[in-house]
Parts: C-alpha cells; structure tokens; sequence
C-alpha cells in the first residue's frame, strides 16, 4: 500500500533525463555511466520513500540537484589519496608502508619500459630480479634472492618446491594467524607439506623437536609470532640451536621472520625484530618475510637464503603464478637502494622514520597545527593530550609508541560522524575515534599535508 503522502512523494522525484540534463556539455561525460548511477540514485530514494523515509529535499528542482551531486560522487575514482591522521605506521586498510621520494620517482619513470627483463649489454632476455638480489645480497649477506607477490606467496612457494610431501616441524607456540587468512596450518596444507606440531603453546624444548623426526621429515620451520606475545612461562628453540639440530639430520631451516627488518632497530628500543641478516648468521638456510612491513617498500615478499635453494624455488613452476610485476621491481630496488647506508635509512624510509620518531619532534608539530587551525576556526574546541602511536601490520604488536595526539571536540553530532565526515571529504582523512572525540596523530602526517590536513579539519567542523 502506498499513502497519500508517499504518493506525493513519488510524484516530486525527477526523470533519469532530467539528472542527465545537468551534465550535458561537462567534461568528461559519460552518457551510458552516468545513466546507470542515476537510475541508482533514483531507485534508492524510491526506496527511502517506500519505507516512509522523508525525501532529502523537498521541491523538484532541489532533488534534481540532490540527485545530480550524489551520481558526481559516486563517479569519483573509488581509489582515492589518504591522509593518514591515525598514527598507525603500517596500517593495513591504508596500504601498509607509504614509498620513500626514490621509490616514487622509480614508480613513475619504470611505468613506461624499462629494461625489467632484458640485459643493456646485448638487449637480450635476461632474469628480472637481478638488481633487487644484488641489493640483497650486500645488505643480508645471503648468497641468493628473489621477490615475490607478498610474504604468504614467499611461505606457500618455498614449502611447496621445498617440501612437497615431506614432514615439516613447528612449534605449537607459532602456529600463527595474520588477519586476512594467512594462516600457517592451512599454507601448509595447501603447499601439500605435511605438518608436524611440537611442543606447547607456551613451551617448546629442544628434545620436542629431536623426538619429531623421522625419515620423512625435510624442514624446521620456524615462524617469527609478529602480531602477538606470549607471556610468563614461555620459552622457544632459538635458531641457532635448531641450526645445529637441522644440519645433524641434515633438514633445511626455514624462518617465516614476518616484518623482516633490514637494519638493527635495537638502538631505538625496538628490540623485538632482529635483521634479516642475523636469521642468515643464526644459521637459518631460506628466510622470508613482507616487503610491505619493517622493510617500508612496496607489497611484496622477499626469499633470501642458500643459492641452491633459492634456485630450485625460482624456477618451480608455482614462481611465475606470485611473481612481481616492474613496478614492484624498480620500487623495491629503489627502497633498497637506501638501506646500503644503515643510518640514512631511517630517514629516508617514511615508514621507518615514522616509528623512530620521538614525542618531543611529534609535540612542537602538534602545536603548530593547533595554532594553525585556531587561526581558521577560531571557535573549534581542541587541546593536545599524550598518547600512544603504533606500528601496525602485526609489526611490535605490544610496542607503545609515546606521541602527542591533536584531541578535536565534535561542536555537535558525534564523533563517529566526524569522522566519517573526515573520511569522505579531499583528501580523505583517516583519524582515531575514542570516547567521542576525533584524535588526530601527526606522526604518521607527512610534513607537506599538514596544510591540507588543517584545511580539512577546519571545513569539517565549520558545516
Ligand atoms: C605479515 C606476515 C605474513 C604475511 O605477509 P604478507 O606480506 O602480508 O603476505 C606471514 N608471516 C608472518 C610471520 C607475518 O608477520
């Protein structure tokens, strides 16, 4: 049944012709798109009335307008900038490592030719990933690299052309789960590796392993437990002594290390992700881990380890199904490029240089953005407070990063709404939400957005 006023309603709503009457004449106008998102439009306002909605205006020619303004949003690209105000480094939903500048550039020049797969001597076919594992090599001391589509591609690719049909042993304490189904069970099950579970979810001793292998037994696998702690009575076979364990039974080591940091970030009190080349030291003979994590590069997956090794897993068949494309290639060589000087690596890896650092750069910028946004709505109710900042990605899961948080007061509404209002405006701004109010992070702000970052702020909360 439909009443009278819904009726009414009914009649007030414009024809797809008269929405597309506005857009006639605009670059760029694509007639056929621009049909199918006002038939959208109009059939959900259809909707809205049906279920006794009001209509967002009331006159014709308001809801022609109405209409019109949502189909020139929802012909917005649907990928769109962020700014990243939440203070998580490697936020996942946000794309994980934001590129150095060189990775940029590298983007851009490698998105025409390059000579990913061809050598400049003789011009001829030559193996893709050749700077990006000289690169490695000097950094990791590994005698062999490749890179692949991303850490989960690196695990599921060397089980499967490692051990096939083999025992693989893992201690029940790293039987780990990363969000978005990397679980290592189901990897192992689905290289066609046979899991061997040791020990307890506590504790792992040497004789658990010793008494796991058998004659079918090819790996030790150990995994790095990136996203979550153990706590109390806890303890693990470190990798050295699996290392002499593997090399007696004459079994190959494999480390899962996860964030896979290049350099030693011991000195900034993140203690917990030793670098790749100690994994190597420590004996372990292939180690994998994220391009996208503690590395700051593009998505990807890195396999590093023993030249033999390394050469059976490049040319399974399974390695060109994962394999990484130029731009991966010539951003990841680029954001190598800078760990060849340990030191200049923290400051031009953006990922890097934001978990390093310290409350005290983060206040006098939080300052100065309260300052600058009082002078564009003076009413606004803000105040700086301490917090915490985290790394993300399942990187130092229990690491607090001390920082100095922007707190806004929403002036009315929620800030939920606030929020989303943020989210939805351009650029697009990512914040925090706690006990209704909007708290803004700028370690995770690069320098040259904290303009637009204040403008954004200040049109949300002036409308
Ligand atoms: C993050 C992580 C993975 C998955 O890496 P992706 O690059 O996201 O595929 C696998 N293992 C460990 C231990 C990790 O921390």
């Amino acid at each position: 049944m439909t009443t009278a006023s819904q009726s009414a309603d009914l009649s007030l709503l414009p024809s797809v012709n008269d929405v597309i009457e506005l857009f006639e004449g605009q670059a760029p106008f694509a007639h056929g798109l621009v049909v199918m998102k006002a038939r959208d439009v109009l059939s959900s306002l259809r909707e809205r009335i049906h279920c006794g909605e009001p209509l967002p205006a009331s006159s014709k020619s308001d809801l022609v307008s109405w209409v019109a303004d949502e189909v020139r949003l929802s012909l917005r690209p649907g990928l769109r900038r962020v700014i990243n105000a939440t203070g998580v480094v490697l936020h996942t939903g946000l794309g994980r490592a934001p590129l150095s500048d060189e990775a940029v550039d590298a983007l851009k020049w490698a998105a025409r030719y390059c000579n990913v797969q061809a050598d400049l001597e003789e011009g001829k076919r030559s193996r893709r990933e050749t700077h990006v594992e000289s690169l490695l090599r000097h950094i990791t001391g590994c005698e062999a690299a490749l890179v692949v589509n991303n850490n989960a591609a690196a695990t599921l690719l060397t089980l499967t052309a490692i051990a096939k049909g083999k025992e693989v042993i893992v201690s029940r304490g790293e039987l780990v789960e990363i969000g978005g189904s990397f679980r290592i069970p189901e990897v192992m099950a689905q290289s066609g590796a046979i899991l061997v579970e040791v020990g307890c979810t506590n504790q792992t001793h040497l004789s658990d392993y010793v008494n796991a292998i058998g004659e079918n037994t090819g790996v030790l696998l150990k995994v790095h437990t990136s996203n979550y702690k153990i706590q109390g009575f806890t303890g693990s076979v470190s990798l050295s002594r699996l290392s002499e364990l593997a090399k007696a039974n004459d079994l190959i080591l494999v480390h899962d290390m996860g964030s896979g940091s290049l350099i030693d970030l011991e000195a900034y009190g993140l203690g917990d992700e030793p670098p790749a080349r100690r994994s190597l030291e420590d004996g372990a003979d292939l180690v994998t881990f994220s391009g996208d994590k503690l590395v700051g590069g593009p998505q990807a997956g890195v396999i590093i380890g023993k030249q033999s090794l390394v050469d059976g897993i490049r040319t399974h068949p399974l390695a060109r199904a994962v394999r990484v494309d130029k731009l991966v290639l010539a951003t990841m060589e680029a954001t190598l490029r800078s760990f060849t000087d340990p030191r200049s690596a923290v400051e031009r890896i953006p990922g890097l240089a934001m978990i390093t650092m310290g409350r005290e750069k983060i206040r006098k910028r939080a300052s100065r953005f309260v300052r600058r946004l009082r002078r564009r709505a003076p009413h606004i109710q803000i105040r700086l407070i301490d917090g915490i900042s985290k790394v993300g990605s399942g990187a130092f899961p229990v690491q607090e990063l001390p920082t100095v948080l922007v707190e806004v007061s929403p002036p009315q509404g929620s800030a939920g709404d606030l929020a989303r209002r943020l989210r939805k405006g351009e650029p697009s701004v990512f914040a925090r939400v706690a006990q209704d109010k909007v708290l803004l992070d700028l370690r995770t702000v690069f320098p040259e957005e904290e303009k637009e970052l204040v403008a954004s702020v200040a049109e949300v909360l002036e409308c």
